[in-house]
C-alpha cells in the first residue's frame, strides 16, 4: 500500500462515472441508473463506507438515477436493530435519502429460494453433506485443482427433497448445505462449488423463526441486486475476484444483468476501518461507544462536530481509483476546518487560565466591548463582551523569561487584548513554591477596540475572558486515536489495541466567555487561536455546556502540500 500524500488534483478522477456516463451514451439500460448501498447491519457506518455512500447517492444524483438503501441482513448471528436505526440515521445525517426504496435482502428470502430450486432443477446445484473442514480440504489451493464432493451427482429429485428438508428444520447447522455445481478445477477457487445456503438454526431480526436457511452473500448479493433492476453494483476490490461468480448466478438464472464495479477501500491514518476491530474497540471499551469522537465512525464524527458537508467534500476529494491507498488524516481535518471556517461562531475561551489583574481598572466595574461573530460572514453580526479587573488569560502566552522567539507577553511588554485594549505587564505574583500565581498589569484606555491612536503597534493579539463573568466548562481535546501512522502493521503475536494512543483524550475545565451559557447541544464555535469545538450532545447539562475540540487551528494539510511540492 503506498501513503498518498501529493497535493489533490484540482478534479479528483473517478473513472467509475466515466463508465456510467459512457453508458448512459449507448444507451445501455434504456440509458437508466440505478445504484444501490448495501450495508450488512452488523455495526455502525464508518468513513470508508462514507465513501461508498457518498459515490453511489452521487452516481445517481449526478445521471438522474435512483439509489437503494438496502441492508444485506443474511447473518442473523451477528445482526442486531441497533445497527438498521443507526445507519440510516448516518445516511441520513450525511445528506442522502433513498425515498421509499429501503430493501432488506431478508424481504427477497423466498424468491432466493426459489432460483435456488430453479438451479437445482437445471441440475447447477445440488445438497453437500461434507462437513465444513472437509469442503476446505476438498477445495484445492491456488495451486492445486479441487477434488469433486462424492454428493455432487446426486438427482435432481434427491436435492430437491434434500433441500426442501433444510429448509424445514429436519437437520442440524453444519449437516448440510447447498451448492452451486460449477467447476472444482477452476483458477478461481470462488467457482469451485461455493455455497449457497447454509443451516443456521437462529432467529433473524426480521423474519424471526420463518428460515433455519440462510443464504450466503456471494449468493444473496447478485440476485438482489438484479431483483432490484441496478445497472451498476459497486463494491470494493476485494470482491473482484467474486466477480465471475456473480456473473454466473444471473447468467444461469437468465435475470437481469447487473454490472459489478469494484474500487479500492478507503483507508485513513492513524485509524482502523474494520468493523471487527472498530466492535473489539467498543465492546471492550477501548473506547466510550460506537460514537465516542476519536472513533471514525459516522456516529463519532457526527458527536464530535464534523459537518457532514465536510465529509462529502472530503469523499468528493479523493477520488475514486483501483489502486489501495493510504490517504492523510490531515485531508478529511482540512475538509473539516474549511467549512466550519464559514459557518461557526467564534468566541473566547481560556483553556489552560492564568489569572491577569488589571491594576488600574476600578474593582467592582465593568465594560462590555464589541467582538465580531464571525469575519467570514458579515451578517453573523457582533455580541458584547465583559472586561472588568480581573480577567484569565492562556498560561502558555505568558513566559516570565521570553526566549528569542516569543512575542507574547513578558514582563514590561505589551501585547493586545483581542476587541479590547492594550495591557502591560508590571509584576509577577508567586505562590512560597515559586508558583507564578497571577500577573499585574496595566491597561491603556486609549486603546479601547484594539488600536492605539499614537501609531504604536504590539506583536501579539490574545484572547482572554472576564473572571467574574467567565463560565467553568469542561473541554475535551483529542488526538488521534492511534499513535501509529499505520495502526494494522503489527508484528506477529501482537494486538492492533497496542497502536493506540494513551493521549487521545486530555480534559480540562475552561474559562469560557459567558456567551455560551445558552450554547446547544451539536452547536460548533471557533474558540479564538485554540480551534473548532462542538457541545457535546450527550454530556452537555442546560446552562453548562461540555465541548469536544473538532479540529486545532493548524492546517496540517497545507504543511504536507507544502513538503510535497518541494
Ligand atoms: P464486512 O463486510 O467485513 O462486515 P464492510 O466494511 O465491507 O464489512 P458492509 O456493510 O458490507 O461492511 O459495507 C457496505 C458497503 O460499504 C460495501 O459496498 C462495502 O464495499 C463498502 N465499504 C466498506 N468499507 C469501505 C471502505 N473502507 N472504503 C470504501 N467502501 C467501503
Ligand atoms: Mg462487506
Amino acid at each position: 500500500m503506498d501513503t498518498n500524500k501529493s497535493p489533490e488534483p484540482t478534479q479528483a478522477s473517478n473513472f467509475i462515472r466515466n463508465i456510467v456516463a459512457e453508458d448512459i451514451k449507448n444507451n445501455k439500460n434504456s440509458g437508466k441508473v440505478i445504484t444501490r448501498f448495501p450495508p450488512e447491519p452488523n455495526g455502525y457506518l464508518h468513513i470508508g463506507h462514507a465513501k461508498s455512500i457518498c459515490l453511489n447517492f452521487g452516481l445517481a444524483a449526478e445521471f438522474n438515477g435512483i439509489c437503494n438503501l438496502r441492508f444485506d441482513d443474511t447473518n442473523p448471528s451477528k445482526e442486531e436493530q441497533e445497527y438498521v436505526d443507526s445507519i440510516m440515521a448516518d445516511v441520513r445525517w450525511l445528506g442522502f435519502d433513498w425515498q421509499e426504496r429501503l430493501y432488506f435482502a431478508s424481504d427477497y428470502f423466498e424468491r432466493l429460494y426459489d432460483f435456488a430450486v430453479q438451479l437445482i432443477n437445471s441440475g447447477k446445484a445440488y445438497v453437500c453433506d461434507l462437513s465444513g473442514d472437509e469442503i476446505r480440504q476438498y477445495r484445492g489451493t491456488l495451486t492445486e485443482p479441487g477434488k469433486e464432493s462424492p454428493y455432487r451427482n446426486r438427482t435432481v429429485e434427491e436435492n430437491l427433497d434434500l433441500f426442501e428438508r433444510m429448509r424445514k428444520g429436519e437437520f442440524p447447522d453444519g449437516a448440510r448445505v447447498l451448492r452451486a455445481k460449477i467447476d472444482m478445477s477452476s483458477g478461481n477457487i470462488n467457482m469451485r462449488d461455493p455455497v449457497m445456503y447454509r443451516i443456521k438454526h437462529e432467529d433473524h431480526q426480521r423474519t424471526g423463526s420463518k428460515w433455519c436457511i440462510y443464504p450466503m452473500y456471494d449468493y444473496a448479493h447478485p440476485l438482489s441486486d438484479s431483483i432490484e433492476g441496478i445497472t451498476h453494483s459497486v463494491c470494493t476490490m476485494e470482491y473482484e475476484d467474486h466477480r465471475p461468480l456473480y456473473d454466473w448466478f444471473l447468467e444461469q438464472l437468465d435475470i437481469c444483468r447487473t454490472q459489478q464495479i469494484e474500487f479500492a477501500r478507503l483507508n485513513i491514518t492513524y485509524t482502523v476501518l474494520s468493523k471487527r476491530k472498530l466492535l473489539k474497540l467498543v465492546s471492550e471499551n477501548f473506547v466510550s461507544g460506537w460514537d465516542d469522537p476519536r472513533m471514525p465512525t459516522i456516529a463519532g464524527m457526527r458527536r464530535r462536530g464534523y459537518p457532514p458537508a465536510a465529509i462529502r467534500n472530503f469523499c468528493d476529494r479523493i477520488g475514486v481509483g483501483k489502486r489501495d491507498s493510504m490517504v492523510d488524516m490531515a485531508l478529511l481535518e482540512f475538509c473539516v476546518r474549511e467549512d466550519l471556517n464559514k459557518t461557526a461562531l467564534r468566541v473566547m475561551s481560556v483553556l489552560k487560565p492564568l489569572k491577569v489583574v488589571i491594576t488600574n481598572y476600578p474593582e467592582g466595574q465593568y465594560d462590555e466591548l464589541d467582538a465580531v461573530n464571525n469575519p467570514e460572514d458579515s451578517s453573523a453580526g457582533t455580541r458584547k463582551v465583559p472586561f472588568s479587573r480581573e480577567l484569565y488569560i492562556e498560561q502558555d502566552d505568558f513566559m516570565e523569561e521570553p526566549p528569542k522567539q516569543f512575542f507574547r507577553l513578558a514582563p514590561g511588554r505589551e501585547v493586545r487584548l483581542r476587541y479590547a485594549y492594550f495591557i502591560k505587564c508590571e509584576s509577577v505574583v508567586k505562590d512560597s513554591a515559586g508558583n507564578i500565581v497571577e500577573i499585574h498589569c496595566t491597561y491603556d484606555p486609549a486603546t479601547r477596540g484594539g488600536d492605539a491612536p499614537d501609531g504604536r503597534k504590539v506583536k501579539a493579539t490574545l484572547h482572554w475572558v472576564s473572571a467574574a463573568h467567565a463560565l467553568d466548562a469542561e473541554v475535551r481535546l483529542y488526538d488521534t486515536l492511534f499513535a501509529k501512522e499505520a495502526p494494522d502493521d503489527i508484528e506477529e503475536g501482537m494486538e492492533f489495541t497496542e497502536n493506540l494512543n494513551p493521549k487521545s483524550l486530555e480534559k480540562n475545565i475552561a474559562k469560557v466567555e459567558p456567551s455560551l451559557k445558552s450554547a446547544q447541544p451539536g452547536a460548533q464555535y471557533q474558540f479564538e487561536r485554540l480551534g473548532y469545538f462542538c457541545v457535546d450532545s450527550f454530556d452537555s447539562k442546560t446552562g453548562h455546556p461540555v465541548f469536544n475540540r473538532i479540529v486545532t487551528l493548524k492546517d496540517e494539510w497545507a504543511k504536507i502540500q507544502k513538503t510535497a511540492k518541494k
